[in-house]
């Protein structure tokens, strides 16, 4: 990946005061490798290597930085200014209702996010949201939006038998009207693929709707197609932004730097996993970080503040940052954290990649988070503050109140230490440290 490549860089460029033309050559085609592995369209491919070169070559390398970090530094840069560079807000500035209009393939994940997007206005824009489905073809589509609207607590508008999408698209603005919805965000039909019919009933309801924006939803694991259906549907419909779906998938990233690029239209929102708090507003930056292997830690501890209790992670971050010593009290806060904020795989996902592998190798699944806790929640709370008072008659009386064998009561202080050790390292010389030692 972009990460070992560039590391390769890194040594490549070492003991160069400058930046030059020859000196770059090998570590740019190393750069361009890792974006065709990424799956990155050709044509960005190009113009992002000439960008690099063009400011890298010339460029002293300033103080304690290596040449090799420098490039870096500037692959970075490209890398965020790829994917607009800002965060791009979502646009509700207009006479309620404020319209969104979903568009995309079936699959893509327009009504999983029509409903996740309808919570986070309620949440973070104190919003009140109408949720309408377009979608008359699947006979399961309307009700899973239905069902969406019942989980977030928005409203949703009941479409009668036989109505068309035009028709309900103008029942719904009418309806919203007279129920002073700030917000109405409209779930259509989607194909397999790309087809007339299909284009010609999005256009109508567009144009029937004047959304303020209209968001194109794409599946990021379908890589290089997803960027040529973006395409075709920024060719066809006025859009205003994309949604990139399952970011949390395998996907490698090529999608989310080529969108942009190809349709002219931002990524606003990425979704990064399954369920209705798994969507994000897109940050460049992050994303940027995210594909070079630093890792979104930015993006975790935005995630942490919604997924969980605020003051108990903010006791965590003073505990940590005072230095003070890890406890299994911490630890078990640590596990509720991980549930309420999608499990494991989620977590994983924003850790840095060597974090990651790091955190697998203490094996957690998150079947072993509600034993965990169970074992925790039998210690006293003298235990707890100090486990190193855990002798055989303590672990056997644990393990009976717990239902679990004193083997697993052994297996969870084994990786607690693991991540004490974690938590001292960050302490001391926060993340490049543990990560070199961790490579070591
Ligand atoms: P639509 O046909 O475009 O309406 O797609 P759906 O909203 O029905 O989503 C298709 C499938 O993708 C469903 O199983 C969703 O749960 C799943 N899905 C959508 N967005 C995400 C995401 O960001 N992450 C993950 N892991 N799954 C998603
Ligand atoms: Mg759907």
């Amino acid at each position: 990946n972009l990460t070992n490549r560039l590391s390769g860089v890194i040594k490549t460029l070492r003991g160069e005061a400058r930046l030059t033309e020859t000196n770059i050559q090998e570590a740019l085609r190393e750069v361009r490798m890792a974006l065709l592995e990424a799956d990155v369209a050709l044509p960005v491919i190009k113009e992002f290597i000439a960008r690099v070169k063009e400011k890298a070559v010339g460029q002293e390398v300033i103080g304690s930085l290596t040449p090799g970090q420098a490039l870096v530094g500037v692959v970075h840069q490209e890398l965020i200014a790829l994917m607009g560079g800002q965060k791009a807000d979502i646009n509700l500035a207009t006479v309620p209702p404020a319209v969104i209009l979903m568009a995309g393939l079936q699959g893509a994940g327009k009504t999983t996010s029509s409903g996740k997007l309808a919570k986070w206005l309620m949440e973070q824009k104190k919003k009140k949201v109408l949720l309408v489905s377009c979608d008359i073809y699947r006979p399961a589509a309307i009700q899973q939006l239905e069902l969406l609207a019942r989980q977030t607590g928005a409203e949703f508008f009941p479409v009668q038998a036989g109505q068309q999408p035009k028709e309900i698209a103008a029942a719904a603005l009418n309806f919203a009207r007279r129920h002073f919805h700030d917000v109405m965000i409209v779930d259509t039909a989607g194909r397999l693929a790309i087809d007339e019919a299909m284009m010609a009933e999005i256009s109508e309801l567009e144009a029937l709707l004047k959304p303020i924006e209209t968001l194109f939803v794409v599946d990021a694991m379908q890589g290089q197609d997803a960027v040529n259906t973006a395409k075709a549907f920024s060719e066809a419909l006025p859009l205003t932004g994309v949604v990139l779906t399952k970011l949390d998938g395998d996907a490698r990233g090529g999608a989310a730097l080529s969108v942009l690029h190809v349709t002219g239209k931002p990524i606003k929102f990425a979704g990064v996993a399954e369920k209705l708090t798994g969507l994000e507003p897109f940050h460049p930056d992050r994303m940027a970080s995210r594909i070079l292997g630093m890792g979104d830690v930015l993006g975790l501890i935005e995630e942490a503040q919604r997924g969980v209790d605020q003051q108990e992670a903010e006791k965590l971050a003073k505990k940590m940052k005072s230095g003070k010593s890890f406890d299994l009290n911490d630890f078990k806060m640590q596990f509720e954290q991980m549930r309420n904020m999608g499990g494991m795989g989620a977590l994983m996902d924003k850790l840095p990649a060597q974090l990651s592998q790091a955190a697998q190798n203490v094996k957690v699944d998150d079947k072993v988070i509600g034993r965990t806790e169970g074992i925790i929640n039998s210690m006293t709370p003298q235990e707890r503050l100090k486990p190193e008072i855990l002798k055989a008659s303590r672990k056997r009386r644990i393990a009976a109140g717990a239902g679990v064998t004193v083997q697993e009561v052994n297996r969870l202080l084994a990786q607690f230490e693991q991540a004490q050790k974690m938590m001292k390292m960050m302490n001391k010389g926060g993340m490049t440290k543990m990560l070199r030692s961790m490579k070591g």
